[in-house]
């Protein structure tokens, strides 16, 4: 997916008054909510629409407190723990959970809508596979995150989990050693760990479960940095790729700032800027992204232009600040064909 840019000549930066000759913002393509979480948001809604009444999500459905907060007003509710749920709808959201928790949560009839991430069920079902094998298995992840817990259960325990070098040289393995990451890891974080096991192993097996969309997106966060001098990236603080993307811009040696909300921003950090990125984490809302670039947008005067990626259809679009609109492309269908229908927000913004 192309990234989109807008520029303008003779931007202030407000609150400094330095001027910038010229200001050109790239929006990441990959921005936005990854598969996984759109397809969890989605059944949670249905649920909530099918039931009339509120359901529970297992933990927030994303790490994104604006957007949780959202559907909260939908009818999504957060349950921190199974103890207060004895009836009704419950969502496991898109990072999966210990099996021994939806036994626990069907034991009490409640109805369990299972919003596990088919790559995250991949890497349950690998992980098992592996240990059935008889191989020791090692996962490359955050020990504490709840994906690599639930890939850990599935698994029965059997499974030492690497979250850098250094807990490498402490594990017990026989010489046979299977290999699998948590979705969201650098691949380069696999790689290490494969190179270390074949130096040891008899045999070693990988599965290279890291999410195609979390390694384009990353890869095109890191092309982003190598070209801006100011990359906003945009997420929960909580969000582990989202922090991952900002670790990735600052090793490019881009100025970053990780922000949750436009309110965030300081139009100081564009002073003297020529060349901005801004970048969303896998559980941003596009309205969120969408609401940082009109800010970054209000800093400018009007009569700019901007050009953003069309993740909704054929084409780039063009908004016109001072007509206040957006329109399509020439030769782009004015027919919006794959648009959320769970975000009334994102709906009303984009028909400005
Ligand atoms: S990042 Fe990939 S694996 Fe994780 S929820 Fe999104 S699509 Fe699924």
């Amino acid at each position: 997916m192309r990234s989109g840019s807008w520029r303008r000549a003779g931007m202030s930066a407000e609150g400094r008054g330095r001027k910038t000759t010229r200001l050109e913002v790239d929006v990441a393509g990959e921005s936005g909510f990854c598969f996984g979480v759109r397809r969890a948001v989605r059944l949670a809604m249905k649920a909530s629409h099918r039931a009339g009444r509120p359901v529970h999500s297992l933990g927030p459905l994303m790490h994104n407190p604006q957007e949780v907060s959202r559907l909260e007003d939908e009818g999504i509710r957060v349950a921190r723990s199974t103890s207060g749920l004895r009836s009704g709808v419950v969502i496991v959201r898109s990072h999966g959970v210990e099996p021994r928790i939806l036994e626990r949560l069907r034991s009490r009839g409640l109805t369990v809508v299972d919003a596990t991430c088919p790559f995250v069920r991949k890497a349950q079902k690998l992980a098992l596979k592996l240990v059935n094998s008889g191989y020791s298995v090692i996962l490359v992840g955050d020990r504490e995150h709840p994906e690599v817990r639930s890939i850990v259960a599935y698994a029965g325990g059997k499974v030492s989990v690497v979250e850098g070098p250094g807990d490498l040289d402490a594990l017990r393995l026989t010489r046979r050693i299977g290999i699998l990451s948590q979705t969201t890891q650098p691949v380069e974080n696999l790689a290490r760990v494969v190179a270390w096991a074949v130096e040891r192993a008899d045999e070693v097996k990988v599965y290279n479960t890291v999410c195609l969309a979390t390694v384009r997106r990353q890869d095109e966060a890191r092309r982003m940095a190598r070209k801006a001098d100011l990359v906003l990236v945009v997420g929960g603080r909580a969000s582990a790729n989202t922090k991952r993307l900002v670790e990735i811009c600052r090793e490019e040696g881009a100025e970053t700032h990780h922000i949750e909300s436009a309110r965030e921003l300081k139009a100081g950090w564009l002073a003297g800027k020529h060349r901005a990125a801004i970048i969303g984490g896998a559980s941003t809302p596009r309205w969120i992204i969408d609401g940082v670039r009109d800010r970054v947008f209000s800093f400018t005067r009007p009569g700019c232009r901007a050009r953003i990626p069309n993740t909704f259809g054929k084409g780039d679009r063009t908004w016109n600040r001072s007509k206040a609109r957006m329109r399509h492309s020439p030769g782009t269908s004015s027919k919006r064909r794959s648009r959320p229908k769970n975000s009334k927000r994102e709906t009303s913004l984009r028909k400005r």
